[in-house]
């Protein structure tokens, strides 16, 4: 998986690509298809949702360059994959997942796995955790309409987020936005295709 989908299509950085041969993928992935959790494809995990394809992984990990000392959010917890991925490298991974079933799921799957360094919470990530920012980084893996403000709000300065903002069931556009001195610069990365950024009724 490493050397086809991620090093033949351009991802360097030593961090990402020890994690991505680390992280037991088909652990994360339904028991049916456990034999897939190595291909070239995102994954139904249930409910409507799906595990990213390792190459998307993959490049969301590396362009946020990730450090030792770093704090990161995610938004869209799903099967954990990402987080764990993230957590081989960084200090903390604080996820936030809206549906209760997958929340519940993942928090145990990293918890059997002893991954001590990533925390979960059950709730609509559009507010971030804000009692738990500022962040380093700040990665969303649901497609948004549009950024919510309270995750800029969340974003260390000099902090980096990756978005895939667009319409839902359409492409998007995956978006790195870098806050430096409180201003906000936004470069479209590629066209993506994301599960919707849902929201909880308030
Ligand atoms: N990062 C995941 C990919 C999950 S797919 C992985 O590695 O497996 C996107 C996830 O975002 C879904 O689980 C979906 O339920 C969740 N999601 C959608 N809108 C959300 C919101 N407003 N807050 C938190 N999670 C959300």
């Amino acid at each position: 998986m490493v050397n086809s989908q991620i090093k033949a299509r351009g991802i360097q950085d030593p961090f990402t690509i020890a994690a991505m041969r680390t992280v037991p993928r088909h652990k994360f992935v339904p028991k049916n298809l456990m034999v897939d959790a190595y291909l070239d494809s995102p994954l139904p995990i249930g409910y409507g949702q799906t595990i990213s394809q390792p190459y998307i992984v993959a490049f969301m990990t590396e362009i946020i360059k990730p450090k030792k000392d770093f704090k990161v959010l995610e938004i869209g917890t799903g099967s954990g994959y990402q987080a764990a991925v993230l957590a081989h490298i960084v200090d903390k991974v604080y996820t936030v997942e809206i549906i209760e079933a997958l929340y519940i799921q993942s928090k145990k799957r990293l918890n059997d796995l002893n991954y001590d360094n990533i925390f979960v919470k059950n709730a609509d990530g559009y507010h971030g955790w804000k009692e738990k920012g500022p962040f380093d980084a700040i990665v969303v893996t649901a497609a948004a309409e549009f950024v919510p403000p309270p995750l800029i709000k969340q974003l260390k300065d000099g902090g980096k987020m990756i978005i895939p903002v667009g319409k839902p069931f359409a492409t998007q556009q995956l978006l790195l936005i870098e806050k430096k001195e409180g201003k906000i610069k936004t470069k479209n990365l590629m066209f993506v295709r994301f599960v919707p950024f849902t929201r909880a009724k308030e």
